[in-house]
């Protein structure tokens, strides 16, 4: 191990603490130390190169160091990082707003409100849910609807919506009023007071990513705007994984033509470069907060519409036109689908490939069907054995998620699957 390898992982030991991580078993292993990347891959502080399979924790699109990304963010430096949003416009997030709206019909989604995350983005939209109705004389009308099995991220109130147990539960009871619903028929199925105290419901569109990337039913999403249409409940989309191509469109809502009233917007928006999100909203909604000052949304954070990050935002939206890169996302979607038939084809323990455009979850059981005991990490085990093999990734639970980053290339793809292929034959 080279000293600099040392130096870092002892001090990681000692000082630092990592999301989503049981730390005993953390500081009991060796970390790897991820010190430079490239196009699709990542360099760790030993010199050992991995293609990034899960687009750095689902953020990155065009790949590391992209040179358009990189100097939107030197230019933006020559002039400023970041100034205050609050008193104050910028240039690039006026900008990117504007970008942004252009996504969607006029007189629909037409204002951004910015934050720094994707469970900031959840927060702001239920918290604008939330004042809409008391500012249109429904006060009462406060509770959610959820999914269940639904992630929508961990601060508490973005918590409370969230449907897996062993993350949600122990704070279940200092978030919101949420209702849970498996899905369109649990939804039609609620008693007419739940959905007349319900400000809004929200789901991750197309596919549920934390509960092991499960796509929803084809045109389940379009059933969902018209019941909201009829009951008068919102809409709050969560595209914070979906969105940015990750589905084969530019937005999942994309696929079945939906309009919602609050679209969630993070991960992929700076092309996986910076922490930043975007709420956009409809001119209704917006028109609602006009009036004396006691009508303004007061929520804001320090970061909001950091420059550094708009300006990045801006060039990956570029990148999208210059380098076509959903149409050349198409055959590379067709060839993940034909790579991971073949890959379970070839493994008895592969379950089941879940596929939805450019992000798959990979089900690994025992041969006979029946899950591993969770106590054998067997998932955890082939991403580790993985590595051997060129390729980073993480599982959840037993199931393995390749979602590689948008400009990954034919060879590089097949690359990812037979690292898993090797894996999968000596674990
Ligand atoms: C990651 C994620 C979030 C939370 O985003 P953070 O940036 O981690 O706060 C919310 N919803 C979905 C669907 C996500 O995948």
């Amino acid at each position: 191990m080279r000293d600099d390898t040392r130096r870092w992982t002892e001090a990681d030991k000692r000082h630092c603490w990592h999301p989503f991580t049981p730390q005993a078993a953390w500081t009991a292993g060796e970390p790897l130390v991820i010190v430079r990347g490239e196009g699709a891959w990542l360099w760790d502080s030993e010199g050992r190169k991995y293609l990034d399979g899960n687009s750095s924790i689902w953020t990155n699109i065009h790949g590391h160091r992209h040179p358009a990304l990189d100097e939107a963010v030197r230019r933006q430096l020559g002039d400023v990082a970041h100034t205050s949003y609050l008193g104050f416009a910028n240039p690039r997030a006026s900008e990117l707003a504007e970008k942004l709206c252009a996504f969607f019909p006029a007189g629909t989604l037409e204002r951004v409100f910015f934050s720094d995350d994707g469970s900031t983005a959840i927060e702001s939209a239920m918290k604008m849910a939330i004042q809409f109705r008391q500012l249109t004389g429904e006060a009462g009308r406060d509770g959610f609807i959820a999914f269940d099995q639904a992630y929508h991220g961990d601060t508490l109130g973005a918590a409370s919506l969230g449907g897996v147990s062993r993350f949600h539960d122990r704070f279940r009871k200092h978030g919101a009023e949420v209702t849970f619903v498996a899905g369109m028929d649990a939804l039609k199925d609620l008693p007419g007071e739940v959905a007349a105290k319900a400000a809004a419901v929200v789901i991750e569109p197309l596919i549920q990513g934390v509960n092991e990337m499960r796509p929803w039913p084809a045109g389940m999403l379009r059933e969902l705007r018209q019941w909201c249409d009829a009951t008068g409940v919102q809409l709050i989309l969560d595209e914070v994984m979906t969105g940015f191509g990750r589905t084969g469109r530019m937005f999942a809502c994309h696929h079945e033509d939906v309009i919602p009233d609050y679209l969630c917007l993070a991960k992929g928006l700076t092309g996986g470069y910076l922490p930043m999100a975007a709420m956009l909203t409809t001119g209704r909604i917006y028109d609602a907060f006009l009036g004396d000052d006691s009508r303004a949304f007061y929520y804001g954070h320090s970061y909001t519409a950091n420059p550094l990050g708009c300006a990045v935002a801006l060039a990956s939206l570029g990148v999208f036109e210059t380098e076509q890169t959903l149409e050349r996302l198409q055959p590379m979607i067709a060839r993940m689908a034909e790579r991971l038939a073949r890959l379970k084809a070839g493994h008895p323990r592969v379950h089941e490939i879940r596929q939805c455009g450019f992000v798959a979850g990979i089900e690994i059981r025992q041969a006979d069907g029946t899950p591993f005991p969770a106590a054998e990490h067997f998932g955890a085990r082939v991403c580790t054995a993985a590595r051997d093999h060129g390729l980073l990734t993480r599982p959840i639970r037993d199931t393995i998620v390749l979602m590689p980053p948008l400009c990954t290339g034919p060879d590089e793809l097949d690359h990812a699957v037979s690292a898993l292929d090797h894996a999968l034959a000596t674990t």
